[in-house]
């Protein structure tokens, strides 16, 4: 089955283009430390191996780009880097990859007596100068509070709201090598945000993407099903799926994007009842160089099995690897877990209910969670 792709751009991204009608790319990131080199290559070679187009990875110190710096001599592979928080390191980033995601959402906890627009024309110059694309990464857990007071606490219309903002200022930058992404857990979101930015901007390629979709096979599913309804409307040109695996299994990523797009182009649709996404809802992070802990996908794998016995409760539990989007993305969760390097911070909706050992925490998440099904079921 042909699909007409949308009308996007052509971005150049080291060996690969995005949009402009090429072949949608995938990607991947690789979990590892990015200052354990052997490790990160290890990861960057398991990636491409599986057939990755593209593959990122993340940058937070100097101690990271120098490490960055030997990774690139040592594969000839598409890489991308994750600025995150610390938008400065672009300059000192840009000279090793082929392109450069930086969260508009994130842009406002430094250097504050600059504005926005400076801050992007730092790194679109960077960027500009040594031949590198960029991607405007917008995600759920960490939206631009500006855009969400000006639309009313509105997460979706603040989403494309920021995306759309972060076109026009590198538009009139004159920047026109970007692709932009709008990532949630929840993939009706990530299908609703993609098809109003695309109404908007049917000119930006596209990076798609359910962010912290959680384990196999859920993870996978929610996946599916937002690509489906994406990819057959002719949107998107790379796709990332994001799963809690162990880092040794992180090809599966590539796998299965490779698989979702065969059978969408083939015309198979995997339909779900209309109850998928009811009950217990597990969301949980892909882990990245930020985890605190390796004992995360353990950590992520054991919340799956202690609360299976509430299944059929409409309760949303979100474990998170590290503090960058840790406290943000828990905050919409009934109960939340993001990793620390020693203990493991619990929350319930916005409120931290304290730091538990690793080994202290589960009795913990299963008190609370048998109270809010008790509150649930006593109202
Ligand atoms: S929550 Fe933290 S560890 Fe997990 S993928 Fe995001 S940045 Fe990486």
């Amino acid at each position: 089955m042909a699909i007409a792709r949308n009308p996007t751009r052509s971005v150049a991204v080291g060996q690969i283009q995005i949009g402009g009608g090429a072949p949608i790319a995938i990607q991947s990131m690789a979990a590892t430390k990015t200052q354990d080199i052997a490790a990160t290559l290890q990861q960057v070679r398991l990636l491409q191996a599986a057939g990755a187009d593209l593959v990122r990875i993340a940058v937070d110190s100097k101690k990271d780009v120098e490490a960055l710096a030997e990774i690139r001599a040592q594969t000839d592979i598409t890489l991308s880097v994750d600025l995150q928080e610390n938008y400065r390191l672009a300059e000192t980033v840009a000279p090793h990859v082929d392109k450069m995601r930086y969260n508009p959402g994130h842009l406002h906890h430094h250097e504050k007596d600059k504005s926005i627009e400076q801050k992007v024309a730092f790194i679109a110059r960077a960027a500009q100068a040594h031949d590198c694309a960029l991607r405007v990464g917008v995600n759920c857990g960490s939206v631009d509070p500006r855009m969400l007071e000006r639309h009313e606490g509105d997460h979706e219309r603040a989403i494309v709201a920021s995306a759309i903002e972060h076109c026009e200022i590198l538009d009139g930058l004159g920047f026109e090598r970007y692709v932009v992404s709008l990532k949630d857990s929840d993939w009706q979101k990530v299908v609703a945000v993609n098809r109003l930015f695309a109404d908007q901007r049917p000119d930006v390629p596209l990076h798609l993407g359910v962010t912290e979709a959680g384990m196999p096979p859920d993870g996978l599913i929610k996946t599916r099903v937002a690509f489906e309804q994406l990819v057959a409307l002719g949107i998107g040109d790379t796709v990332r799926v994001s799963l809690t695996v162990p880092f040794d299994d992180k090809g599966q990523e590539i796998d299965a994007a490779r698989e979702i797009l065969r059978d969408i182009e083939a015309g198979r649709f995997r339909s779900v009842p209309p109850s998928f996404g009811e009950g217990l809802n597990i969301i949980s992070c892909p882990s990245c160089s930020r985890v605190e802990n390796n004992r995360f996908v353990e950590l992520a794998q054991e919340v799956r099995a202690l609360t299976e016995y509430a299944s059929e409760e409409d309760v949303t539990i979100a474990v998170m690897g590290c503090r960058v989007n840790g406290p943000g993305e828990t905050d919409d969760a009934d109960l939340g877990l993001w990793c620390g390097p020693t203990a493991v911070n619990l929350k319930r909706g916005e409120e931290t209910l304290g730091y538990f050992g690793y080994d202290e925490v589960l009795p913990r998440l299963r008190q609370e969670l048998d109270a809010i099904i008790v509150e649930r079921k006593s109202f």
